[in-house]
């Protein structure tokens, strides 16, 4: 209560706009993530590794924008191509050599000779899956229980069902996770559990010839952070492919956020399909495909209709060359990695200090703090997490300077290249005194 009184104090212009926002906003936001409690934080600028509000106040970006901002706000690469792209027009709907740079960078780095763009990770992950039915000619597909691929109807089952619903865990039921999806879409998604081939294995024996593919993320990133277990994703490549059916790795967090090549080039599983979105514009909206030349083949035949009006467009595609070229570029990687380590142990010093049921949890530029008993290694080990420590850290951080994602529990924070140590040292010092308060 007393962090809400100071979150509040210190936000007063933010609390004059969210009321006059809910006159003509749903909810007085534009997507209902916006909604932090106790009132949602209206930012007027980013500048490097910084955002603030419109009270004037400072933060450390650690928010991202929900994982998508790995370049930092204004990153001057990202603003040099924008700018000169918005001088000779942002929309044409047909195809600009930026796109053929930006196909040729992600084919070297995720080992898929083919791609195409959309907008949103949500439209790249619907694409992936109406592509791997249309292919298969089959109508099942299988994804991990608490896995999110975005907000359409295929996927929007299962993540993030209560224990009561979720069913055993050795044979989950398909929940659909939103009201407005019908059953019978829903019954098309099998739900399997993160980090177990067996659970897959038993999906494919009970519906022979039925399973067009799965979508996973490669290191789970819903639930925490969740690394695969060693040889997990071989052997999910290897249990589908024996059944006729394919794998697709949602990338859209993980991408470019653990590496250059993201977890499909750490650890040389090569799927069938890979999505991308989020960091890939350096804050511009898009998302790319990525497949085999069989399954891009289908595509390019008219066998699958991938289309939309803004796919490729020449701004997505101009800050994507910056970001590709001029940003997300290999020494990138090492700092990120510097930092990384610098808040990973901190914060993990202070848990052992305090004698705290807390776990970091990193991969990349992205990390978080769970509270629970144990390390986690799939949904249902997330269930024990304490949901109401995630906010008040959620709260103490941001009271003190650093903007993290609201949902501790669900979201990462994402260091950009544009952090430094003491941003990093920032994050520490607020987990400190967040960790003396509740022990106090
Ligand atoms: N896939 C994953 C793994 C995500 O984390 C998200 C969004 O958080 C999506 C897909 C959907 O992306 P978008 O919100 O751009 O539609």
């Amino acid at each position: 209560t007393e962090q809400e009184e100071i979150f509040t104090r210190r936000q007063p212009r933010s609390a004059e706009l969210a009321a006059a926002a809910t006159e003509v906003l749903a909810g007085g936001v534009t997507s209902n993530w916006q909604i932090t409690q106790p009132q949602p934080v209206w930012l007027s600028h980013g500048k490097g590794g910084k955002v603030y509000d419109v009270d004037g106040n400072e933060y450390v970006d650690l928010h991202g924008g929900y994982g998508a901002a790995l370049a930092g706000h204004a990153h001057p690469a990202v603003v040099r191509a924008v700018k000169a792209q918005v001088d000779n027009g942002t929309h044409f709907a047909q195809p600009t050599r930026n796109a053929i740079v930006v196909a040729q960078e992600l084919a070297g780095r995720w080992g898929l000779p083919r791609w195409r763009f959309a907008n949103s990770g949500t439209e790249a992950t619907m694409d992936a899956v109406h592509l791997m039915r249309s292919y298969t000619g089959r109508d099942l597909i299988i994804k991990v229980e608490g896995g999110y691929h975005g907000h359409h109807d295929s996927v929007q089952v299962s993540v993030m069902p209560d224990e009561d619903d979720a069913g055993p865990k050795e044979n989950p039921n398909s929940v659909p996770s939103s009201s407005g999806i019908p059953r019978a879409i829903t019954s098309l998604t099998l739900i399997a559990q993160f980090n177990d081939l067996g659970s897959v294995a038993r999906l494919l024996e009970a519906h022979p010839g039925q399973v067009a593919g799965m979508i996973v993320e490669p290191i789970m990133m819903n639930a925490g952070i969740i690394a695969p277990l060693p040889g997990y994703l071989a052997g999910l490549r290897e249990l589908l492919h024996s059944r006729g059916a394919l794998l697709t790795f949602d990338e859209v967090k993980t991408g470019l956020t653990v590496g250059p090549g993201g977890v499909t080039r750490q650890s040389g599983v090569t799927p069938d399909l890979v999505c991308l979105a989020k960091s890939l514009g350096g804050g511009v909206a898009i998302a790319a495909i990525g497949g085999t030349v069989p399954l891009m083949d289908h595509v390019a035949s008219g066998g699958y209709e991938m289309v939309g009006t803004f796919n490729g467009n020449p701004l997505a595609m101009a800050a994507a060359r910056a970001m590709l070229t001029e940003v997300a570029t290999e020494e990138t990687y090492s700092r990120i990695e510097g930092l990384r380590i610098r808040a990973a142990a901190g914060i993990s010093a202070a848990i052992r200090e305090y004698a705290l049921n807390g776990w970091v949890m990193t991969a990349g530029a992205k990390g978080c703090v769970v509270f629970g008993p144990q390390a986690i290694r799939d949904y249902r080990e997330f269930l024990t997490v304490d949901d109401s420590l995630s906010h008040a850290h959620w709260l103490f951080q941001h009271n003190g300077g650093v903007f993290l994602p609201p949902w501790g529990k669900i979201e990462q924070w994402l260091i950009s290249v544009q952090h430094d140590e003491a941003d990093i040292d920032r994050l520490i010092a607020n987990f400190r005194s967040f960790a003396a308060a509740i022990s106090a």
